[in-house]
């Protein structure tokens, strides 16, 4: 048995822990089977509790985008922990950190630091709600913004009408105030402006999506949401949860030049520690207690140990910029590996990627939102991901997610993975 002892940890996770994981993605639901349990990694490999090794594919779901047990971070963070870990008062590597992120991100001045990307977007609709005065807001579907319960939303049968809640717990009066729209749809975002004027305080979106599956922006589409919001009096919050120091330095604001007025980050930022932030410029950030009326607040936010491990790591994108376009060099070569095989086999599919994100889905109609991205066939996508599993390759275990390369992948991996791909009985 190939994964015996995960199988024998996973039954002992079970009694004690709900599906016996803390976040639902890491069970193999949508897959099939147990999950695999983790004992170390490092660079761009994870090694299992059977003592298998992967070449791996999440990276975390994001934030190790130099690879595993990257040193400079994992030295910080060494380092801090011998002087205290969390103290409440404020510790100078908050500011260091803070003036980083401002100098590598447009248009922000100011910048709050919580402990997830969850935490970020739901302070982000708070101050955008408390700035506007206003209290709709207008999300994607398919667009994840983390758990809190105004992003818990789905379409009701009139689409383009009021959300009703898709998980038991969020209530109606909350589902009310969040309206959707649909990716690359312009129309059905002008369509919720001029049905409730003067109401929406934001829109919020993923600038390049990633939890339906990568799914770049059309041409045009993130400028048409620029000048609504602005035409609208709305702000525009750019969720950079996964695309925040991923694309670029600046995220997806430089990589499009267009400036958001709110923008909210995770993953990356905290280099494999709970990190989350939201930044905006002074005259929105302003808003915020103690300076402002709008509250938000944490007794571990901006601790110093997750603090110099975030710092390390935008110390290592910022002086090494080169990484993103390396990235993306070895993420193209995938595509391309992929797309070949999938044509030799003929397999219907299409590959999205965008960076050092890419997503192949199962089907032949191009993917440019939530409802082309569901006509994937999840059958055939058990079989992939099983088969990459016992090739040696990490993947998500949904389809609709994304992938995101680390930089310690090296060609050799890339071509090994595209082997075992060429292995896979689809
Ligand atoms: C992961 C993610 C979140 C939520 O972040 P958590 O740290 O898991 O709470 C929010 N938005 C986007 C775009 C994400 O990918």
């Amino acid at each position: 048995m190939l994964y015996k002892r995960s199988s024998e940890l996973f039954a002992q996770a079970k009694k004690v822990l709900p599906g016996g994981v803390n976040s639902p993605v890491r069970a193999f639901n949508a897959v099939g089977g147990d999950p695999i349990f983790i004992k170390e990694a490092k660079g761009a490999y994870l090694y299992d509790a059977d003592g298998r090794r992967y070449i791996d594919y999440i990276a975390s779901w994001g934030p190790l985008i130099l690879g595993h047990a990257y040193p400079p971070v994992i030295e910080a963070v060494v380092e801090r922990a011998h002087k205290g870990t969390s103290f409440g008062i404020p510790t100078e590597v908050e500011i260091r950190i803070a003036e980083l992120a401002v100098k590598m991100v447009p248009h922000i001045d100011k910048i709050r630091f919580v402990n997830s990307g969850t935490e970020a977007c739901m302070s982000a609709i708070r101050l955008a709600r408390g700035y506007t005065g206003r209290e709709k807001i207008i999300k994607f579907v398919g667009c994840y913004h983390g758990h809190a319960d105004a992003f818990l939303i789905e379409a009701g049968s009139g689409g383009a009408t009021f959300g009703s809640p898709n998980s038991p717990g969020v209530t109606q009066g909350t589902a009310k105030d969040t309206l959707l729209a649909n990716y690359n749809d312009l129309t059905s975002v002008k369509t919720l402006f001029e049905a409730n004027p003067e109401q929406i305080a934001a829109v919020i979106i993923e600038p390049v999506a990633g939890n339906m599956g990568c799914v770049p922006p059309a041409e045009g589409f993130l400028e048409g949401l620029r000048k609504l919001c602005t035409e609208n009096g709305a702000l525009l919050i750019f969720d950079e949860v996964m695309t925040g120091f991923r694309l670029a330095k600046g995220g997806a604001q430089e990589v499009f030049g267009i400036a958001a007025d709110i923008v909210t980050f995770g993953k990356v930022i905290g280099g494999g520690l709970p990190v989350g932030a939201f930044a905006a410029r002074a005259e929105v950030m302003d808003h915020l207690a103690p300076d402002g009326p709008v509250y938000q607040a944490g007794t571990l936010s901006g601790n110093p140990l997750a603090m110099s491990a975030g710092l390390a790591m935008l110390t290592a994108l910022n002086e090494h910029p080169e990484v993103f376009d390396s990235l993306a060099k070895k993420t193209a070569y995938l595509h391309k590996g992929f797309d070949k095989v999938l044509n030799e086999a003929g397999i219907p599919h299409q590959i999205n990627s965008f960076g050092s994100m890419l997503t192949p889905f199962f089907t032949d109609t191009p993917v440019m939102d939530f409802a082309t991205s569901a006509k994937s066939d999840t059958e055939r996508f058990k079989r992939y991901f099983h088969g990459m599993l016992a090739g040696g390759v990490y993947l998500p275990p949904s389809g609709f997610e994304s992938y995101f390369l680390n930089d310690a992948l090296t060609y050799d991996d890339l071509d090994q993975t595209i082997d075992a791909l060429r292995k896979c009985k689809l």
